[in-house]
């Protein structure tokens, strides 16, 4: 795939979007013009079963004879301005113009028929564009933003990560400086590395591949680098400012779980927030970014009893447990958000959350693919730490 497209967040989300026209492009003197059914056409949603009812009258299908404008509503929420709506060829067709979600609709044709299930993408999220932009300002005044990615060994998995990391860096004009040292790299080594990028003022974030080989302390070297450039948000300084709710680098992915629910309008304040999993990466963080903003949050683990029933209660349930399909419809309240953190195999060897996709997409109001889903927004936001990296070290050099 082209590395552009993978930091697009997407979600897929059930819904309906009604679009009504202004009465008067229409030629009839017409008062409602109800639609009830559209359908994906390459680039954009053709509406294709209005119900015009003019006069108390209903008119019957008149979905080609619509010219001008229309307003666009989704959930109640207007959102003509997010899309493009225009007239061609005799149907309306609204195409995108800034990525959100992947909506699905479960609208009904203008006759009743329930429409199948057409997937739709509203596109948004451009937070890697959104980066490439800032740095591409910084660029035109000569000023770099170099993230240095320090690997040791070659676990095939932290490869490809790795690998994706460096391409998104590339993409918005952020030069990475890679270190790949063998298996056998010594502690002594790795510190005197994450020493030198310390201290380098050209490097703004470090950035060290978890999992490193077993022989080495993980801790230690995370401790070692400068909470300046932690743009991983493990040192200890950053977990601590999360904690208390201070501004610093907070870890990607969970971040990236927060800015999937902002930008796609899902309130969580008051909410039922189920967090599976309890890893320091993901599942504590999460929790805690959750609880801040006003979720009342429960964290379940491998101990938790009565899983399926925890489950049942969130409003949003974010699984971050690593293994394959687990979080079934058993596990899944109606209407509820949920979000996928894990990346596993399944029996195929295809690429699978945590969350049985198949078997929870009629059930959910919103949920996130895998792949395609938190993945690339937990790398579109080591991107923008990288960027704010460099805009704190900026301010602080001129006192700010
Ligand atoms: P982890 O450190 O292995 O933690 C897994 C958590 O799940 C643990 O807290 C564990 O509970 C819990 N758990 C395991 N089996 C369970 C069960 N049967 N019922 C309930 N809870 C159970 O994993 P992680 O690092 O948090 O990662 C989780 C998943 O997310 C993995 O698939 C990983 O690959 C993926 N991931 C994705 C991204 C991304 O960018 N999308 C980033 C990081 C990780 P205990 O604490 O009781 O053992």
């Amino acid at each position: 795939a082209d590395s552009s497209n993978d930091l697009y967040a997407t979600w897929v989300k059930k819904t309906v979007i009604e679009v009504t026209a202004n009465s008067d492009t229409l030629p009839y003197n017409g008062e409602v013009q109800k639609v009830e059914g559209f359908k994906e056409v390459t680039g954009g949603y053709v509406v294709t079963g209005l119900t015009a009812v003019a006069e108390g009258k209903d008119f019957g299908n008149y979905d080609t004879e619509i010219t001008g404008t229309a307003r666009v509503t989704k959930d109640g929420v207007d959102v003509t301005d997010k899309v493009i709506v225009n007239k061609i060829n005799g149907t309306l067709t609204i195409s995108k113009r800034e990525v959100t979600l992947t909506s699905q609709t479960d609208s009904k044709d203008y006759d009743g028929t329930p429409l199948t299930r057409p997937e739709v993408t509203i596109t948004g999220g451009f937070v890697k564009d959104e980066v490439k932009e800032e740095v591409a300002q910084l660029k035109a005044e000569g000023k770099d933003i170099a993230l240095a990615v320090i690997q040791v060994g070659a676990d095939p998995a932290s490869s490809v990560y790795v690998r994706n990391k460096k391409r998104a860096c590339e993409y918005v004009g952020i030069e990475s400086v890679s270190y790949e040292l063998p298996e056998e790299t010594t502690q002594e080594e790795l510190m005197a590395i994450v020493d030198k990028c310390n201290k380098d003022p050209k490097i703004n974030g470090i950035l060290v591949q978890l999992p490193l080989p077993k022989h080495l302390d993980e801790d230690e070297v995370l401790l070692a680098i400068d909470p300046k450039k932690d743009v991983d948000g493990f040192h200890p300084v950053s977990v601590g400012n999360m904690v208390i709710g201070e501004k610093g680098f907070l870890p990607c992915t969970p971040a990236g779980v927060i800015q999937l629910l902002k930008r796609s309008g899902v309130e969580i304040d008051g909410k039922e927030c189920v967090v599976v999993g309890r890893s320091n990466i993901v599942g504590k963080p999460v929790a805690l970014l959750c609880l801040q903003k006003n979720a009342t949050v429960t964290i379940a683990h491998s101990k938790t009893k009565n899983l399926k029933e925890v489950c049942q209660r969130a409003d949003v349930l974010i699984a971050a447990v690593g293994r394959a399909k687990m979080i079934n419809s058993d596990y899944v309240k109606e209407g509820a958000v949920v979000l996928d953190v894990g990346i596993n195999r399944d029996e195929n060897h295809k690429l699978c959350g945590d969350v049985d996709y198949e078997d929870v997409k009629d059930l959910v109001s919103y949920i996130t693919p895998v792949p395609g889903g938190v993945g690339p927004m937990t790398i579109a936001m080591l991107l923008e730490n990288t960027y704010k990296a460099y805009q704190q070290r900026e301010e602080h050099k001129n006192g700010i």
